[in-house]
């Protein structure tokens, strides 16, 4: 078998961006994905008339043409641009809590303010100050992480120093009273799976940020629709894929990578390996804890797996409008305690906190005329499912289910009567789809003791490359622009230069 100069393990976001750009670069690259389509989590299903979004809710850092944020300059840096077409929402998302709050934010940040205020006036002036506060500290950020000042201290940027380890639960407690204006603003916790106890502040101001100043889209026709436009720039710039074709394990030449063995007992040499699949697999099973380096063990040491998801993919035979559906991103909690709601993710009692996410109303052609695709997210981990015996699985599916409705109908009443279809996925879905341990796709906890800014990841073996949720942070963004990252880093180790 002749080799390759670089192989990509796993198409999901980071593996395509950074296959794509070892292509683009020139480097002879080989894309080896387990599953029979690419996308990872970014892809679609059929049931019936309707093709569900398995992932994607809300793309952040998109930007339009006349301000393109930093998502939209790695995808015309790869040339799809022109091949996929994204759709903006005017708002950030409703919140509801029933019978307690019911809110909407703009994608806008005086709307936001005003939003917020008029909601709770006595907090007005606090509220403004709260968001100057996120941008100011968020452009110091920028300044210190990503511009890498050389001048940085603590007089430059005082916010920066003064919060960057904070949590997020730190400045609501700090600038607001009311618990219900703290969930108000604190709602995108589920984005990153931590609530703000556990949140980092720089996470959150990141997510506000990034929303607000970007706006938040989705993909016509869905993710999927990304993931086949970069595959096909990278088959067109002389990329090889290959489907249903699992890596087995990377096999190490004095300390560098040498060769991928596929889950077919093909051994592809080569001196590049991209793995966009979990860290502990990576270097439990690919390369095995004989070989792997022990520095990775310590930076894994003490190091937590995020949460998966229990989702309902449901097609409706009606509009949204006929089921009071106004808003693509809808959040219901059953409390305001986000805190607590984070604790209900192990235990699938009652659900805590949901989205509720309908397509069609930013984009009605999503699904046949007259009908609407919606997805119900609510994040949980896998070990509860694990102690439910094979025979009691679908059982219980189905009771969680009818809870996690039942929730919804608090706000969308009438909601069940109008289900055509219904498609269920738990975290052992993922397990099953993804390969990683609990089904994780926003990968480890991002706690704040773990945070890239005092912890950045090492990558001792000469020629192995890390993309992905596991290497740089769960959600599109992250793990798009990680792989581009990874793809160039890879070029430059190739010795070649990206064009
Ligand atoms: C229900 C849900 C809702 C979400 N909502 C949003 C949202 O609204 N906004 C947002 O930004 N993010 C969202 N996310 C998160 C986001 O989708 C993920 O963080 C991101 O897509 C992960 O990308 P990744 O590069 O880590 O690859 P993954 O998607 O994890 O893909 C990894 C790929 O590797 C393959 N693979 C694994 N092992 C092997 C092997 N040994 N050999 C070959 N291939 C292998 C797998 O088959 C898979 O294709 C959501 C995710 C889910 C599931």
């Amino acid at each position: 078998m002749s080799g390759f100069d670089a192989i990509v393990i796993g198409a999901g976001n980071g593996g395509l961006t950074a296959a794509a750009t070892l292509a683009k670069g020139g480097a002879k690259t080989l894309l080896l994905e387990r599953h029979n389509v690419p996308g990872g989590c970014a892809t679609s299903f059929c049931r019936g008339r309707f093709e569900f979004e398995v992932a994607l809710h809300q793309l952040s850092g998109m930007g339009d043409a006349s301000f393109p944020g930093p998502l939209r300059s790695v995808l015309h840096g790869l040339d799809v641009l022109d091949r996929v077409e994204f759709v903006s929402m005017k708002n950030l998302y409703r919140l509801t809590i029933p019978g307690r709050l019911d809110i909407t934010l703009p994608a806008d940040r005086n709307g936001t303010v005003e939003a917020l205020t008029k909601r709770f006036p006595a907090e007005g002036k606090r509220i403004k100050e709260f968001y100057d506060l996120v941008y100011e500290f968020f452009n110091q950020l920028i300044s210190v992480i990503y511009m890498r000042d050389p001048e940085a201290s603590s007089e430059k940027y005082p916010l920066y120093f003064k919060y960057a380890m904070a949590s997020s639960q730190d400045l609501l407690d700090e600038y607001f009273n009311d618990p219900l204006l703290k969930a108000s603003v604190a709602a995108y916790w589920g984005y990153m799976g931590l609530p703000p106890r556990y949140l980092s502040f720089s996470d959150l101001a990141a997510l506000i940020f990034a929303y607000i100043e970007f706006k938040p889209y989705h993909i016509r026709n869905g993710s999927q629709a990304l993931s086949n436009a970069l595959i096909e720039k990278f088959t067109e710039n002389g990329g090889e894929v290959r489907f249903n074709c699992g890596a087995q394990k990377i096999e190490l030449e004095n300390g560098a990578v040498s060769a991928v063995v596929t889950e077919r007992g093909e051994r592809i040499p080569t001196g590049c390996v991209v793995a966009n699949i979990s860290t502990p697999v990576l270097y439990n099973e690919l390369i095995g804890v004989e070989e792997s380096p022990k520095e990775k063990y310590e930076e894994m040491s003490g190091r937590t797996i995020g949460p998966s998801s229990f989702t309902l993919y449901i097609g409706m035979d009606c509009t949204p409008a006929e089921l009071g559906i106004e808003e693509t991103t809808n959040f219901i909690g059953a409390h305001d305690d986000f805190n607590h709601a984070f604790s209900q993710l192990r235990d699938i009692d009652e659900p805590a906190m949901i989205l509720v996410s309908c397509f069609n109303v930013s984009d009605p052609g999503a699904s046949p005329e007259g009908t609407c695709q919606i997805a119900v997210v609510d994040l949980q981990y896998l070990e509860p499912w694990l102690s439910i015996p094979p025979s009691r699985y679908a059982e219980e599916k189905y009771r969680y289910a009818a809870k996690v409705l039942d929730l919804v109908e608090r706000v969308f009443p009438g909601f069940r009567s109008h289900i055509e279809e219904i498609e269920i996925s738990t975290p052992i879905t993922h397990v099953r789809y993804l390969g990683h341990p609990g089904g994780a796709f926003y990968g480890f906890d991002q706690h704040i003791k773990d945070s890239r800014l005092i912890n950045p990841p090492v990558q001792p073996i000469s020629g192995l490359f890390h993309a992905g949720a596991w290497a740089a942070g769960g959600g599109f963004q992250p793990t798009l622009a990680s792989g581009a990252s990874t793809g160039r880093a890879a070029l430059k180790h190739l010795g070649m230069r990206g064009r």
